[in-house]
């Protein structure tokens, strides 16, 4: 699809270790060949940190697994971007793709704690509730920031990187704990985000993040997954302007985004995240276009399937594992290839 933004981009899971090399040749020869200029790695837990290796998620990558992503990504030109969950998605549950903790699809089973919260079980907000495919992070326990500034640390150094993308999205779960009660949402959210940033900040790292959190869900009439019901949204007006704001929309709206104009409004640059499906993306990117006033950076295009599934049935035809990876790939095509 010709563009008219700089970043073409995309975000791809991180690949089992078995994977690593299907996706290294994904990107050599699929995604660079067709434009492609940066991946988003959601890497999550999943690399073996040696500062806190307790916090190691499923399949963790090695040093040498992210060198080998880093140097095709070098030789190409493509920016690659560690992508980690640093406040919900803390937990995914056992019916999901093969990479690992990934969203889960709502059904009440057990569900499988991520890194942080398995190793340290007194940070999650609600530890009380038994099975949630997105437990949060506590952001007023003292020990949230010692930890995992220490994990971001390690992951720009080993990515090589100079941006990390730290997800928040879909936090649900917030303001619940005796201490984090005495907040109002707006600020647990507004400083936590302006923490973070500004330890990537002295990293040299600029931050990117969902940005539904900062969307009022009554204003913009976004369902509750792609906006906020729980007064996060002022935090819009106390966080850094620099972060990159990835606008992600799913869903099928009545042709209006209103979050494109609000981002302009408030002075973010941004990036727009599809997703798999033809008509809505389609309609979300007529609309990015026709209201661009300069400050949308380019597309962020989300996949959320193995990225070796993807990989493979890219390159080799075999049948996507997940029942939505054929429709992804597809998606990958019309971005990257159709004019
Ligand atoms: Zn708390």
């Amino acid at each position: 699809m010709k563009l008219p933004w700089k970043t073409k981009g995309i975000v791809l899971t991180a690949p089992l270790t078995e994977e690593v090399d299907n996706v290294v040749k994904f990107i050599d020869e699929y995604l660079a060949p067709n434009g492609c200029n940066t991946i988003a790695l959601q890497i999550r837990y999943r690399y073996q940190f040696k500062k806190h290796p307790e916090c190691m998620g499923y399949d963790p990558l090695s040093e040498a697994d992210v060198k080998k992503l880093v140097a095709v990504c070098k030789k190409n030109g493509i920016r690659l971007i560690p992508k980690m969950n640093l406040h919900g998605h803390q937990s995914g549950l056992p019916n999901t793709p093969t990479d690992g903790i990934l969203h889960g699809h709502h059904e009440k089973i057990n569900d499988i704690r991520d890194g942080l919260l398995r190793a340290y079980p007194d940070l999650d907000e609600q530890p009380d509730e038994p099975a949630y495919y997105s437990r949060s992070i506590c952001l007023t326990n003292p020990l949230v920031k010692i930890i995992l500034f220490d994990l971001i640390d390690e992951l720009l150094e080993v990515f090589e990187a100079d941006a990390m993308h730290i997800g928040c999205d879909e936090v649900l779960n917030i303001g619940l704990c005796p201490e984090c009660k005495k907040y109002s949402n707006a600020k647990l959210f507004g400083d936590w985000v302006t923490a973070v940033h500004d330890h990537l900040a002295s990293r040299g790292a600029r931050m990117l993040i969902w940005g539904d959190r900062f969307l009022n869900s009554a204003k913009t009439g976004y369902q509750e997954y792609e906006s906020s019901a729980n007064g996060t949204d002022p935090a819009i007006d106390t966080v850094p302007k620099d972060i990159l704001i990835c606008d992600w929309h799913y869903e099928k709206t009545p042709t209006v985004y209103p979050s494109v104009d609000i981002y302009h409004e408030k002075g973010f640059e941004m990036l727009i995240s599809p997703w798999r499906v033809r008509a809505n993306t389609d309609q979300f990117i007529k609309y990015a276009i026709e209201h661009d006033k300069g400050h949308i950076a380019g597309i962020l295009l989300t996949t959320w399937c193995g990225s070796g599934d993807l990989a493979r049935h890219m390159l080799y035809g075999e049948s996507g594992k997940w029942l939505h990876t054929e429709e992804i790939a597809r998606m990958v095509r019309h971005i990257f290839e159709e004019e």
